[in-house]
C-alpha cells in the first residue's frame, strides 16, 4: 500500500488545504474537557502553517444527525485550538456556499480556519456526491489526518478525495506506518495481547494476526466465552453467547495463550478469590460470582512472552479494571507492555479507550512507540479490513507538482 503523505507536497504556499481531522472531543460547560484529540493533530496543522498553506479544518462532533444543533457547535474547539496553536483559529459559519468560498480565499497564507460541525450537513454521513463536490470546491488539496474516522465513508472522508489531490496527514501516516509494523512488517517474536469486553471485534484480530504472530495472549470477555463454550461453570461472567463457536475455534490454537488462573468474585469486588483453571471443565464460579480478572500465575506466564517480544500490540483490558481488586491483571500487563516497549529492540503499539486509560494509570504512555488514536479504526486495521478512508487515498493517481 502506498500512501502519499503531505510531507511530499512540494509547494503549499497559498494553497487551500482542507484537512479532515477528528476533533470529536468531550465538551463540558461549553469547554473542551479533554484536548488529547486536538494535540494529536497539531503536527499536521503546524506543518501546513509553516508551509504557508491556507488551512481549512473539518471535523464532526457528536451525532447531530444532519441538522444544526447549537450544543454541538465546534466553537469551543476553535477556542481551545487557538490557545494550543497560539494563533487565531477562525470558525467559519455554517454553510459551504459562495460566502464561505470567499472567506476561504481571503484567508491569509499560514492562517487556520475551522468549518462548523460537518455532521450538521445531511450529505456528510450519506457520503453524498453533490455535497462532496461542493465541499471540494473550497480547497485545492485534500488531506485526511483523522485515523479514527478512516474506517467510515463520508463526504469529508472518502467523497471529497475523488475530486481533489488527496494526501495523508502526518498523524494518519504515522498510524499507518506503526500499525503496518504489526500487520505486515513485524519483527518476530510478534506478541499480541487481546482482551476487553466486545468479543465480536476481537476475534477478527486474532484471526488476522494468527499467521504472523508468535503468541497471542488473551484475557477478558473472550476467555469467559471460551470457558463457557467448553462447559466450565462461569456463573455471572460476561459471555458473548453468539461467539461461542468462534471463541472455541480460535482459543484452541497452539499460538493462543490462555489464562491458567483467574480472579472470580462478586461484581462489586467485595468478595474475590483466585481459581486455577484445570484441564477438565469444572465450576470456576458460584452462581453469584463472575470471572473479573486474570490471576497471578497468568500474569507471570504472560510476562515471559511479553519480555521476548520484538513487536508488541495490546488492545483490551484483562479484567474489570474499573473495580478493585480486579485492576491488578490489567495494570500489571500495562506495566509489562510499557517496560518492553521502552526497549529499543521492541516496537510497542496500544489502542482502545480503556487500554489507554489503564496505561495512563501506570504512567507508561511515554514508553509506547505508537499510542493509536484509532479506536474502532485500529481494531479494523488490525483485523486486516479495508478502511475506506485509506483505500481512497491509495487509489488516487500520483499528482505531479
Ligand atoms: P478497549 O476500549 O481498550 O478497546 P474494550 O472496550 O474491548 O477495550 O473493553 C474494555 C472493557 O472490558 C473494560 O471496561 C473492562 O471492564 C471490560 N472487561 C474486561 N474483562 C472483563 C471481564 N472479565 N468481565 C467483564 N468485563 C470485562
Ligand atoms: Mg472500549
Amino acid at each position: 500500500m502506498s500512501i502519499r503523505s503531505i510531507s511530499r507536497i512540494k509547494n503549499l504556499s497559498g494553497k487551500r488545504v482542507l484537512v479532515r481531522v477528528d476533533f470529536n472531543v468531550p465538551l463540558k460547560g461549553g469547554k473542551v474537557a479533554d484536548d488529547t484529540r486536538l494535540l494529536a493533530h497539531l503536527p499536521t496543522i503546524a506543518f501546513l502553517v509553516k508551509k504557508k498553506a491556507k488551512v481549512i479544518l473539518v471535523s464532526h462532533i457528536g451525532r447531530p444527525g444532519g441538522k444544526q444543533e447549537p450544543s454541538l457547535s465546534l466553537q469551543p474547539v476553535a477556542k481551545r485550538l487557538s490557545e494550543l496553536l497560539k494563533t487565531e483559529v477562525i470558525l467559519l459559519p455554517f454553510g459551504i456556499g459562495a460566502d464561505t468560498q470567499k472567506k476561504v480565499h481571503a484567508l491569509g497564507a499560514g492562517r487556520v480556519a475551522l468549518m462548523e460541525n460537518i455532521r450538521f450537513y445531511p450529505g456528510e454521513e450519506a457520503d453524498d456526491e453533490v455535497f462532496a463536490r461542493e465541499l471540494s470546491a473550497l480547497a485545492d488539496i485534500f488531506v485526511l489526518d483523522g485515523f479514527a474516522v478512516a474506517h467510515r465513508a463520508g463526504a469529508s472522508i472518502t467523497g471529497i478525495a475523488r475530486y481533489l489531490p488527496a494526501y495523508a496527514g502526518l498523524l494518519l501516516a504515522k498510524e499507518i506506518r506503526g500499525l503496518s509494523k504489526v500487520t505486515t512488517k513485524s519483527k518476530n517474536p510478534l506478541v499480541a495481547i487481546i482482551g476487553g469486553a466486545k468479543t465480536e471485534t476481537k476475534i477478527p484480530i486474532i484471526k488476522n494476526l494468527l499467521p504472523k504472530a508468535d503468541s497471542i495472549l488473551v484475557g477478558g470477555g473472550i476467555v469467559n466465552t471460551y470457558l463457557a463454550a467448553r462447559g466450565y461453570g462461569v456463573g455471572k461472567s460476561l459471555v458473548d453467547t453468539e461467539y461461542k463457536e468462534q471463541a472455541l475455534a480460535y482459543c484452541k490454537k497452539r499460538k493462543v495463550i490462555l489464562p491458567t488462573d483467574v480472579v472470580v468474585g462478586t461484581a462489586d469486588g467485595n468478595n474475590f478469590r483466585v481459581v486455577k483453571i484445570e484441564k477438565k471443565p469444572h465450576e470456576i464460579c458460584r452462581k453469584n460470582e463472575g470471572i473479573y480478572d486474570i490471576g497471578p500465575q497468568t500474569i507471570e506466564l504472560f510476562s515471559r512472552y511479553i519480555q521476548k517480544a520484538k513487536t508488541l500490540v495490546w488492545n483490551g483490558a484483562m479484567g474489570v479494571f474499573e473495580v478493585e481488586p480486579f485492576s491488578v491483571g490489567t495494570l500489571a500487563v500495562a506495566g509489562m507492555v510499557a517496560e518492553q516497549s521502552k526497549k529499543k529492540i521492541c516496537f510497542g503499539v496500544i489502542g482502545g479507550g480503556e487500554t489507554l486509560q489503564s496505561m495512563e494509570i501506570v504512567g507508561g504512555l511515554k514508553d509506547i512507540d505508537l499510542v493509536s488514536t484509532g479506536g474502532g479504526a485500529m481494531l479494523e486495521f488490525l483485523a486486516g479490513k479495508r478502511l475506506p478512508g485509506i483505500a481512497v487515498l491509495a487509489q488516487v493517481l500520483p499528482i505531479v507538482h
